[in-house]
């Protein structure tokens, strides 16, 4: 397997080079030169294997001869040993018609523990191979930052800076992240929102020196090996509620796009995925994009959700480059486009491709409250908000079949929300107790890349000459 960048002008890379590359140089993202297909037999052979079994027979295509079946195995054991629930994402039925898979058992509380854990492996193993010093920026709207610093504090070979908008994510969030201590660890609180972050974080990667110099790389879901390990949990779900013989969907709480676009990777590979449904808050740029073609960046506004506080997704250019038949100069030339206007129109037959699986609700915050309270009062689970939004556009969507909500993170890690919605507190699960003991340690800087850079540059290790006898 060889992976190729969106945009068409990138070299080819193999697995290993994927894992420790940030975007393109040509500004694309990376994806793989094909979609390996299971068939329905081994679609049905998942039946019965556990998590790790499952992610191996997923993730194999995808690595190549990067690890060995051995290799990959044990990483991943190690990875998911990490997880308060011997299922890893277990499934729970709401009622006749909902599910939740609950992906939240990870050592931070969210989803993306579930990649990143494997993905902070990834990293060790690969930057041992080749004595290599990491430098990775990430911009996080909070879950992304403490994943990441869960999985990368104190390992060696990488620095992580971390920038989250200031007095944007809540204070578990924030804990999680800055109360790790590891010296290989940097967070910076920016003054702006997660767009500006984000567009940070770009910018660093767009300026070639400051990149090389640092060999910046990324844990942000533009890394193709996190939207890999997101994959299998769709699998790992469908086959124990009926497929390949049933169909299933699936509603997403997005912002990024990438849970969701690991769901469309799931379809592309064979699932039989009913809908995967797109839900968001009132930060609702792909809801316009996949239900009338507009995407238009607007102003984000600060929610219950902060993790869909999002308006330029970076993975839907990934679903752009599918819709324009994996035209890597068309999608180049509509993404420089939407840099220039901030906006870009879906064609009505990219559209209609799109809609033969995704659809798309916009949720706000009465209706994500309703979703919380009626899981509290009918089935006894309190959800955290972002759930609650999956929730609610599960119950509205119209298609057939079970719909599986992706839990995305645990409703403590978002407790004030979920009390001021129900009226009931969480409680701290013991793998966070704690948290609110220990001291602080951030850099508050101005939304501004100059600043930030320099921040970084007398705080990381610079890409040494080659040492003349090595
Ligand atoms: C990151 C996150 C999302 C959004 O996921 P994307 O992959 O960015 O679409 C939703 N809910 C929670 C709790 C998250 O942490």
């Amino acid at each position: 397997m060889e992976y190729l960048s969106t945009r068409g002008a990138a070299p080819l890379l193999d697995f290993e080079s994927v894992t420790l590359a940030g975007l393109a140089p040509d500004g694309g993202l990376y994806v793989p030169d094909h979609w390996p297909a299971l068939s329905r037999e081994a679609i049905r052979d998942l039946a019965g294997l556990d998590y790790v079994e499952t992610a191996v027979r997923i993730c194999a295509p995808f690595v190549g001869d990067a690890l060995t079946e051995t290799e990959l195995r044990d990483l991943l054991r190690t990875a998911y040993a990490s997880f308060a629930h011997a299922a890893v994402v277990p499934l729970k039925q709401l009622d006749e018609r909902h599910w939740l898979l609950e992906l939240f058992h990870g050592p931070t509380l969210a989803f993306k523990d579930v990649a990143m854990q494997a993905l902070g492996l990834l990293f060790e193993t690969f930057l041992s191979r080749r004595t290599e010093h990491l430098t990775i920026v990430g911009a996080t709207s909070g879950d992304t930052g403490s994943a990441a610093i869960a999985a990368l504090a104190g390992r060696a070979h990488l620095d992580v800076f971390m920038l989250h908008p200031a007095g944007r994510v809540s204070d578990v969030q924030r804990r999680q992240m800055t109360t790790v201590q590891s010296p290989n660890i940097f967070n910076i609180a920016v003054e702006g929102n997660f767009d500006d972050c984000q567009a940070l974080v770009k910018a660093m990667f767009n300026d070639p020196a400051f990149a090389g110099r640092y060999r910046l790389a990324a844990v942000n879901s533009i890394n193709w090996a996190r939207l890999m390990l997101q994959v299998v949990y769709y699998f790992y779900a469908a086959v124990r509620l009926g497929a390949p013989e049933r169909s299933v969907s699936f509603s997403v709480p997005t912002g990024n796009f990438g849970d969701v676009f690991a769901g469309y990777v799931a379809a592309r590979m064979g699932l039989p995925i009913g809908r995967l449904i797109v839900a968001t808050n009132v930060n609702d740029i792909l809801h316009r994009a996949l239900s009338a073609g507009d995407y238009s960046v607007g102003s984000v506004s600060a929610t219950a959700a902060p993790s869909m506080d999002i308006q330029v997704s970076s993975n839907f250019e990934r679903l752009l480059f599918d819709l324009y038949g994996r035209d890597g100069a068309a999608t180049a030339a509509a993404m420089a486009g939407f840099e220039t206007t901030r906006g870009l129109a879906l064609t009505p037959t990219m559209r209609g491709d799109a809609a033969a699986l995704l659809v798309s609700a916009r949720i706000d915050p009465d209706d994500m409250a309703a979703a919380l309270r009626w899981a509290m009062a009918e089935c006894g689970e309190l959800v955290d908000p972002h759930t609650a939004i999956g929730l609610a556009a599960a119950q509205g969507a119209d298609v057939a079949g079970p719909i599986v909500t992706l839990a995305t993170a645990h409703p403590a890690k978002f407790r004030d929300a979920v009390e001021r919605a129900s009226g009931h507190r969480p409680g701290l699960p013991a793998r966070v107790a704690g948290l609110f003991d220990r001291a602080e340690r951030y850099a508050t800087l101005p939304a501004d890349l100059a600043a930030i850079e320099t921040y970084i540059a007398e705080r990381a290790t610079p890409v040494h000459a080659p040492a003349a006898a090595a």
